[in-house]
């Protein structure tokens, strides 16, 4: 194994100070798979004062931004600390042994262990219950990791129904890493989810949370989510997505352009989404941009179906869903925007004042992301790329009405509240009122966007709601 030599360092002062330490999780795999690790977890018999004790504000050497290290007490409670050396940051974890988690959702107390076997006991799948002790070995693994990481199988330790049991989360994280990892997942492994659910139903929202953000993360989310609806995780966790098993587009008689149901359509766009290595709010608006379709869907006389504003739906789902999961609002925002603005049908006959119109309702800011997520959704209709020219004669007529420099929010107009209190108009709601009658009227017209025009039409509108 090729150890950063860093952490080969931090590994010398454990041991002067009489302390084992030991590579654990990811790190271990990586290795056994022969990748380079991405993070560095520790396993120590030392306290987590004690380590904060080897570690904090340690001199380490000539002068430099990582001249002093220092301590983090990250996860303390649970035995976790986490040293910054030299510009290496590693979890380090006391061993613990097996705690119990009588509500299923987060381990009660926290025992520290006395082995390194105890403390890989406690551990999820035997992939992840793999040390290697530092610094040159031997590799600890007595369930057979090794061998399962070459298999690339996930399998818990032990009795995977007691296992998920302790903590409904490893279902979650079984699935999240068959998808991070393109592993399967043991045959006992996974026919013991369905059995658990009731303990997941438990788990805090912000675990299954960090859970789902990395399948959406993943190369290919749809490879979890599938598993997650074999499972009964996608009813239990999300059900306004499984509610979309079934749920066909297309014309009764099979003609239209949709060739999915939408629970496939969705998996297929925010598979695509992450293909193009899109950030995490595209891929969440891909998954979620059509669940508003169930409870939307109409159909008509002639059999046709229909999904009238279905976007104001799934946007309204999607903010749920997400208030329920505890994302940071920025994010949910974020997300809601785009899956609100996603039916556009841009074509040459729309004026300029409905670009203008178009980029406000989006903001020009979020122009991008929703160009993906409607390549996105397009790809899914059928499966199929869309043409390079998608879109592009929109964004060329976009930045062509940008590029004018036409009038698109408050601060571009030639006129300012301050404007209007010297003309004699009361501060107050009305003025913003006023503002924003302005601003329609300079996106429909651009050459009403001078000083002399809008105050005469300001004047207007003023007296209309003065009476
Ligand atoms: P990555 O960091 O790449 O997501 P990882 O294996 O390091 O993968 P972490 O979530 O960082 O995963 O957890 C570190 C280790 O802690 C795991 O490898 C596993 O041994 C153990 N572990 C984490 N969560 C649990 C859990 N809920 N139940 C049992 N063991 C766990
Ligand atoms: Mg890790």
């Amino acid at each position: 194994m090729n150890i950063h030599p860093t952490v080969q360092e931090a590994a010398s002062i454990f041991a002067e100070a009489g302390k084992q330490v030991f590579l654990v999780g990811g790190a271990v795999r990586d290795f056994l798979q022969g990748r380079k690790p991405k993070d560095w977890d520790l396993a120590t018999d030392a306290r987590p004062e004690e380590v904060i004790g080897l570690f904090h504000k340690r001199n380490t050497g000539p002068a430099g931004k990582d001249r002093r290290s220092f301590v983090v007490p990250t996860g303390i409670k649970h035995g976790t600390v986490t040293v910054h050396f030299k510009g290496l940051c590693m979890e380090v974890t006391t061993f613990r042994s097996e705690s119990g988690y009588s509500d299923g959702r987060r381990p009660d107390t926290v025992e520290f262990g006395f082995s390194i076997e105890e403390d890989l006991s406690r551990r999820d799948f035997t992939m992840n219950a793999a040390a290697y002790r530092l610094p040159r070995g031997p590799l600890v693994d007595p369930f057979g990791g090794r061998g399962d990481v070459k298999k690339r199988v996930i399998r818990c330790v032990g009795d995977p129904e007691q296992r998920f049991s302790e903590d409904g989360l490893r279902p979650l994280r079984a699935l999240r890493f068959a998808s991070q990892l393109e592993f399967k997942v043991d045959e006992k492994t996974l026919a013991a989810i369905p059995t658990v659910l009731s303990i997941t139903a438990k788990v805090a929202p912000e675990r299954a949370r960090d859970e789902l953000d990395k399948i959406i993360a993943s190369a290919k989310p749809s490879n979890a989510l599938l598993l997650m609806e074999k499972t009964g995780l996608l009813a239990l966790l999300i059900p306004e997505l499984a509610a979309c098993r079934g749920v066909m587009q297309d014309r009764a008689g099979g003609f239209g352009f949709h060739r999915f149901d939408v629970l496939d359509h969705s998996l297929l766009a925010c598979d695509f989404a992450a293909r193009r290595g899109t950030e995490q709010h595209v891929r969440l608006a891909a998954l979620y941009h059509d669940i508003g379709k169930p409870p939307a869907a109409q159909t008509d006389d002639a059999g046709v179906r229909t999904f009238y504003r279905h976007e104001k739906e799934s946007s309204r789902l999607a903010r749920e869903l997400m208030l329920r999961f505890r994302y940071p609002n920025a994010v949910t925002d974020k997300v809601c925007r785009l899956v609100e603005e996603h039916m556009f049908h841009y074509d040459e006959t729309w004026t300029d004042a409905a670009v203008r119109r178009f980029v406000i309702r989006a903001g020009e800011e979020n122009l991008p992301d929703l160009y993906a997520l409607r390549r996105a959704d397009t790809y899914a209709q059928a499966g199929k790329e869309p043409a390079p020219q998608f879109l592009v004669p929109l964004m060329r007529r976009v930045e062509e009405t940008l590029a004018a420099g036409r009038a698109l929010s408050l601060k571009d107009l030639e006129v300012s509240g301050k404007d209007l209190i010297a003309a004699g108009m009361p501060a107050g709601r009305h003025m913003g009122i006023i503002l924003n009658e302005l601003l329609e009227a300079v996106v429909d017209d651009p050459a009403l966007n001078t000083k002399e025009r809008l105050l005469e039409i300001a004047g207007k509108i003023h007296e209309r709601y003065g009476k």
